[in-house]
């Protein structure tokens, strides 16, 4: 069954990663074409609104992990006596709503958040989370984006430094292991994939992997190729994944269906791989770009990937770039 049976994809849904894909569905239905070029970087905006608005859903997993879908990327939640731990903090506008989704898991305080990466819809949470006692960890590659301005040229759009309450004061850039609420939490960096700052974080006991943006469930990813990303990268980060994995273990995608497998992911890696060679047979028989999407080297997979906003088209770019 497709994704978009199981889980209606609604406006609510749209997040930052999706960006140049939202302006380009935006342009027949919410948008005239005359608007998406003039708004281009409204789109920030309209992204915002839709957050501010949207519910936050949450889905318990076990061993005291939950995640939590609506505010940009899916946010997983351990919490205990210790404090709440979050991986990503979603954006900023979604406030209430996250208040309150994080209420509902009992009384503790925020102590821990962790970002998978520095991307807007998984980061722009961490001023307010800071501020209500949150100490914030990250790739140190992380790090440095936030605190500068940082363009990216698929969403033509130059993000400003992030104040100082949402720096992360700790970064890693290998391997590590916390110890909170009784559970082993080990974070691990990814060699460059969907940016230069991925991290992986790891619940032992309970067997969960929250893959950050290296993985969208049912759908093409976005891949950042202003901050370090590349198809290659995701396809190794894909297989990091898998070998990190059992058929036991829950895996949170990035985005999309928030509860995922090894079956899954392991569709998600072959498709990235049959794209990337399609894409390279033709760029290396000398196919420009225009030339290269004419072909459709995506269509086996359009109809179960490409009905979010990473449409056939951008999707193919985005290999393109990298190959
Ligand atoms: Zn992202």
């Amino acid at each position: 069954m497709g994704l978009q049976q199981k889980h209606p994809l609604s406006r609510r849904h749209f997040c930052l990663c999706c960006m140049t894909g939202a302006a380009f569905a935006a342009t027949g239905s919410w948008l005239t074409p005359r608007q998406a070029y003039a708004e281009a970087r409204g789109l920030v905006t309209l992204i915002k609104d839709s957050a501010a608005s949207s519910p936050v859903s949450a889905y318990k997993l076990r061993g005291n992990v939950t995640v939590l879908e609506g505010s940009g990327g899916n946010i997983a939640v351990l919490t205990g006596a210790d404090g709440k731990l979050l991986v990503d903090a979603g954006i900023s506008v979604a406030r209430s709503q996250l208040t309150q989704a994080l209420s509902s898991l009992g009384p503790e305080t925020v102590t821990h958040l962790i970002n998978t990466h520095w991307h807007f819809d998984h980061a722009s949470g961490n001023d307010w989370l800071h501020s209500v006692g949150a100490k914030i960890i990250a790739h140190e590659n992380t790090r440095k984006h936030l605190s500068e301005i940082q363009r990216v040229e698929d969403w033509d759009y130059n993000f400003l430094p992030s104040p100082a309450g949402a720096i992360p004061s700790e970064v890693i850039s290998a391997n590590r292991t916390l110890k909170l609420n009784g559970a082993s939490i080990e974070l691990k960096p990814y060699r460059p994939a969907h940016t230069d700052g991925d991290v992986s974080v790891i619940f032992g006991e309970a067997d969960i992997l929250h893959t950050g943006d290296t993985y969208w469930n049912g759908i093409y990813p976005f891949i950042d190729y202003s901050t370090g990303g590349s198809i290659d990268g995701m396809i190794a980060a894909s297989d990091a994944n898998l070998a990190a994995a059992t058929d036991n273990t829950i895996i949170i995608p990035g985005h999309g269906k928030p509860v995922s497998n090894t079956s899954e992911l392991k569709e998600f890696r072959d498709m990235l791989v049959d794209i990337r060679d399609k894409v390279a047979t033709l760029k290396k028989a000398g196919r420009t770009f225009e030339e290269t999407v004419a072909a459709k080297p995506t269509a086996a997979h359009d109809a179960k990937w490409g009905q979010f906003v990473i449409d056939p088209p951008f999707f193919t770019k985005l290999v393109y770039a990298g190959v």
